[in-house]
């Protein structure tokens, strides 16, 4: 049997995980409340949580994590549709 082990054994622990934030795939995930919107700058869709405990009309700035231009997030929940209404603005 051959000597092993100058080779091997001398792996570094810790080693950095790149996680790859490209265009991200739809996520499965289970979520009450999701919604949707298209990013001005990039013209990406972006996925995000919705609160509907926050309020029915809601306005907040948040960071494309795409481009990373702040854009303005209105979401509007009415019982009348199924779905909440979600847009973005370039801030
Ligand atoms: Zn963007």
């Amino acid at each position: 049997m051959p000597p092993v082990g100058a080779s091997m054994g001398s792996m570094r622990l810790g080693s950095v995980v790149k996680t790859g934030k490209r265009k991200s795939k739809r996520r499965r995930r289970r979520s009450a409340d999701e919604g949707s919107y298209v990013c001005p700058s990039c013209g990406e869709q972006i996925v995000i949580p919705l609160d509907r405990s926050e309020g029915s009309d809601q306005r907040y700035v948040e960071d494309c994590p795409v481009c990373c231009n702040p854009n303005v997030i209105s979401v509007e929940y009415d019982p009348a549709w199924t779905e909440p209404r979600v847009w973005a603005e370039a801030e």
